[in-house]
């Protein structure tokens, strides 16, 4: 009924669409070559995969198991993006999380297990109060609507004295990123009294892993939780 009475286009084309992104939009934004770090998913030259060789990885402690991203950052995947987080883009997370769902078919590691719990990356609760949604949230809700998985929100971010991510260097990013998330205890606890051993972290952009990392270390302090995989839409940078 709705989408008869408002027709969708597409945000790039501007063709009618089912959704916000018609099909041949989708297939068309350029996605991660292979070869890929098997650690964090960056696009290596050469045959190079072994993370111990990866800029990204090297020095840096295996918080997460693997990180894939499904896009390349070009200016109509940032586009989207931006359009996603601040022009209240919701409708945008349907069709891009379509990009995560075909990455995770193509991702034999995360297709080996069926019980992979979905733990989106919060935002701040200014943000979420200006904005109006989490657009990571948005995203696992997607993706589990389609892989008939589960979303908890165990993650929360700390409001107080954290600067936004994207105008820190790497290191104060790190440090930030470290500081600025911690677990919540949500009513699951208090009925099984342990988590899912298998969760994925999921995000709208990957840059230096600094968040991923972050997020995973402490899920992985949470009594039960074995393993946390990552999965984002774009790889910003390397
Ligand atoms: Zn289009
Ligand atoms: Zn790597």
């Amino acid at each position: 009924m709705l989408s008869w009475l408002f027709p969708a286009t597409c945000e790039l084309c501007g063709e009618s669409a089912e959704q916000a992104l018609c099909p041949g939009c989708l297939a068309g934004l350029p996605r991660i070559p292979a070869p890929i770090c098997l650690h964090c998913g960056a696009p290596t030259a050469g045959q190079q995969t072994d993370p111990d060789r990866c800029e990204n990885c090297a020095g840096h402690p295996r918080a997460f198991s693997i990180a894939r991203q499904a896009l390349r950052q070009t200016e109509q995947a940032m586009q989207l993006i931006y359009r996603f987080k601040y022009h209240r883009g919701i409708h945008l997370a349907r069709p891009l999380a379509q990009l995560l769902h075909e990455l995770w078919e193509q991702t034999p590691h995360l297709l080996a297990r069926q019980d992979w719990v979905l733990v989106p990356v919060p935002v701040t609760q200014g943000k979420l109060y200006s904005r109006g949604y989490n657009q990571a949230g948005e995203l696992a809700r997607q993706l589990a609507r389609l892989r008939r998985l589960r979303v908890m929100e165990l993650l929360e971010r700390r409001d107080t004295g954290v600067l936004s991510q994207t105008r820190l260097t790497a290191t104060a990013r790190r440090l930030n990123a470290m500081r600025a998330y911690h677990c919540r205890r949500p009513a699951f606890w208090e009925r099984h009294r342990r988590y899912p051993s298998h969760m994925v972290l999921v995000d709208d952009v990957f840059t230096t892993g600094s968040t991923a990392r972050a997020c995973a270390t402490q899920l992985r302090k949470l009594p039960g939780v074995k393993e946390v995989a990552v999965l984002c839409l774009v790889r910003i940078g390397t």
